[in-house]
């Protein structure tokens, strides 16, 4: 079948997940000036907690969606592209948007088709993206393990004139 033909294509060597279906998505920066497409298989969706992610994130973890090699297009906007280089000696660009800062994807470095780790935050469809399985537990904070038990609100409170939450 010429469309599994496609999806196993995509499947990237590390992450070896070929079974899902690969769908069509779309996505962008929070200032609008960065769009990108892309196709990509929501079960590859995973969660790195290294510290490198933690940093580049801002935040606890990072949520990944491998897309299929190749079929990253970028639709408006020019990205800034920082590269990181790995505790193993790899360079992995990454790359984010020069005017919000908005973080879309990491990639290779190189030419021919690649896939991108596109920020899974950025993409229009991230809530079919739910994460198969965690990088780098050994580096993950310890609170993330116990996120149902902090308590919640379904906004946030007023900031206080001087900016205080209260
Ligand atoms: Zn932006
Ligand atoms: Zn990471």
């Amino acid at each position: 079948m010429a469309q599994l033909e496609g999806a196993s294509a995509g499947c990237s060597v590390i992450l070896k997940s070929c079974e899902g279906e690969i769908m069509k998505i779309d996505g962008g920066c929070h200032c609008g000036y960065i769009t990108y497409d892309a196709e990509a298989d929501p079960n590859e969706a995973l969660i790195c907690n290294c510290t490198d992610c933690q940093t580049l994130s801002g935040s606890a973890f990072r949520t990944v969606a491998p897309t299929k090699s190749g079929s990253f297009g970028l639709r408006s906007g020019e990205l800034k592209i920082y590269v990181k280089i790995a505790a193993s000696g790899a360079a992995r660009p990454q790359a984010f948007c020069p005017q919000c800062g908005t973080p879309i994807y990491s990639s290779v470095t190189g030419d021919g088709p690649k896939v991108h780790f596109l920020r899974a935050g950025t993409i229009r469809q991230r809530e079919q993206f739910v994460p198969t399985r965690q990088f780098w537990a050994r580096s993950a904070l310890e609170w993330v393990g116990g996120l149902a038990a902090i308590p919640r609100m379904d906004t946030q409170p007023a900031f206080s004139p001087s900016g205080s939450l209260r």
